[in-house]
């Protein structure tokens, strides 16, 4: 249980897309609680299936560069 607690917060304070590193854009809640992170390109990647399933997409404000 410890393991995946640091787990679970080593996944959160990463700011990276979980698909390649690049600066994430937007965070992607799974129905078991879990969180991805996705650069844009790979937020278009995998959308029709985070619609489809209805899964909540939430733009990362903070990484969002002018
Ligand atoms: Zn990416």
């Amino acid at each position: 249980m410890t393991i995946a607690n640091m787990a679970d917060t080593v996944r959160l304070q990463r700011k990276g897309c979980d698909r390649c590193g690049a600066g994430a854009l937007w965070d992607v809640e799974l129905p078991s609680g879990r969180h991805l992170r996705f650069c844009g390109h790979h937020l278009n990647e995998h959308m029709p299936r985070f619609e489809n399933d209805g899964y909540p997409i939430v733009a990362l404000q903070s990484q969002r560069s002018v």
